[in-house]
């Protein structure tokens, strides 16, 4: 069996890696020339755990390759994934330019039966747009080809990719025709063999679901957000707030740690895109409106604590940021909470230091030269006034905290992810602020 995958990056190559993996032929298509050249090199332009060396292993094989050529891609291929991104538009709602582009060049060049599968996010009705792009392309060619539209969504994540696609925990499919529910079988066998269920559904339900499923996520964050805000007026602490709530089997322990709000590619585009079709149908979502508004609000948390600190005048400090991608094992920075607080911190005046052990590359296409990077993170606190800690690598849980006192002008850190214990900050000296704990400095 072959299939294309069209749009090469974090989804499209964990799709494409991962479907080789189990013996399937596989096509990776982009527009980017200098993407394909690179992958054709074995020079992965992401980083995911995992995805470089099982893309190099098939390439070996013989399963798996990389073109810019759509043409002749589609035309040896039964099933075409369409996986490029959806961004969102000004008005929030998900721009499918790119989408419905690649479904008229499949229907430019497809010649006998294919299956459309759209894995990229896309609103409710996205399928039909699809089908009848492909069709208006047919028309042109006046030829008659058989096709079919489905959706399959992907539920991967960022730093697990691989093994969420080998491991879901469900594989969502929706369709409309037996034919494409038997491929979809075939293509997912090695999956169900394992146990992994495929739930089958309409289109439209398939649709929806990915969006609700990223929206209960944000829900989940935004509230744990919202509560730990609470906690610390109050004096609580969240840290056992989580604990006392989580370990109710309805709630659940994932998903609820305070931090700094949400980023990455999906959740904040994507609550915006469901907020967006609601509208269009004059429903108004209220609860994913609080979502997004309280997002936004937590991502300037760690600076106003930081402008407190110093009350608010920052100008001529040095800070220092631990982490900039917008979760660990990961080098996406798309909508990262660093962004706003680098933002916000340059504008204050002050001067910023950063360490990221993998997402410095990608920072400099956001940063330029307005900010310091490091390659190392003790290095990056000499002469800084205080350290914030943004991401919650692994490297950063257990420091040389007595080296972070001794290099920091005055030792004060403010932690975004709630890595450190309050108590052990203060026997070390440290001023410590984190999130939804009252802390005094
Ligand atoms: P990405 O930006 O990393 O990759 C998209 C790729 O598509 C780019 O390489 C781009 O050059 C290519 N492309 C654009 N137009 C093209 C065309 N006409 N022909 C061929 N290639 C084209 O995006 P991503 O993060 O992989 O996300 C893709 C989709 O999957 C989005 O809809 C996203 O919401 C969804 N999604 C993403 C994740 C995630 O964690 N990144 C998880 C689940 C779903």
């Amino acid at each position: 069996m072959k299939i294309t995958i069209v749009g090469s990056g974090y989804v499209g190559l964990v799709t494409g890696a991962c479907f080789s993996e189990v013996g399937i032929e596989v096509v990776c298509v982009d527009i980017d020339q200098n993407k394909i050249n690179n992958l054709n090199k074995g020079i992965v332009p992401i980083y995911e755990p995992g995805l470089e060396a099982m893309i190099l292993r098939n390439m070996q094989k013989g399963r798996l390759s990389f073109t810019t050529n759509l043409a002749s891609a589609v035309k040896e291929s039964e099933a075409v994934f369409i996986s490029v991104g959806t961004p969102p538009d000004e008005d929030g709602s998900a721009d499918l330019k790119y989408v419905l582009a690649v479904a008229r060049d499949c229907g430019k060049h497809i010649d006998d039966y294919t299956l459309i599968v759209t894995k990229s996010t896309v609103p409710v009705g996205t399928s039909i747009k699809v089908k009848n792009a492909v069709q208006e392309e047919l028309d042109k060619r006046q030829v008659k080809v058989d096709f079919d539209v489905a959706s399959n969504p992907e539920f991967l994540k960022e730093g697990a990719a691989i093994n969420d696609f080998l491991k879901p925990d469900r594989i969502v499919i929706g369709l409309e025709s037996p034919r494409a529910e038997e491929l979809m079988k075939t293509l997912y066998k090695p999956f169900t063999l394992n146990g992994h269920p495929v739930i089958f559904m309409d289109i439209v339900s398939a649709e929806m679901t990915k969006y609700a499923a990223n929206s209960m996520l944000a829900t989940k964050i935004s509230f744990i957000n919202d509560i730990a805000n609470l906690c610390e007026i109050v004096g609580a602490d969240i840290n056992k707030v989580r604990k006392g709530i989580g370990s109710d089997s309805r709630i659940g322990n994932k998903f609820i740690y305070p931090g700094i709000g949400y980023g990455g590619s999906c959740f904040p585009k994507d609550v915006q895109a469901i907020i967006r079709t609601a509208s269009e149908y004059n429903y108004d979502l209220r609860v994913l409106k609080a979502v997004e508004a309280v997002n936004n609000e937590q991502k300037l948390l760690l600076y106003n604590k930081i402008m407190q600190y110093f009350n608010n005048d920052i100008k001529g400090k040095t800070v220092v940021l631990w982490g900039l991608s917008f979760k660990p094992q990961t080098d996406d920075m798309r909508e990262a909470p660093s962004l706003k607080i680098v933002e916000k911190l340059l504008e204050a005046g002050a001067l910023v230091k950063a360490y990221d052990p993998i997402a410095i590359n990608e920072a400099k296409h956001h940063f330029g030269d307005t900010i310091s990077y490091y390659e190392d993170q003790y290095e990056a606190l000499i002469d800084a006034d205080c350290l914030a800690i943004l991401t919650e690598w692994p490297e950063f849980k257990i420091p040389k905290f007595k080296i972070v006192a001794k290099l920091l002008n005055k030792p004060a850190i403010f932690d975004g992810r709630n890595i450190y214990d309050k108590e052990e900050m203060k026997e070390l000296g440290f001023d410590y602020f984190c999130v939804g704990i009252k802390t005094s400095a």
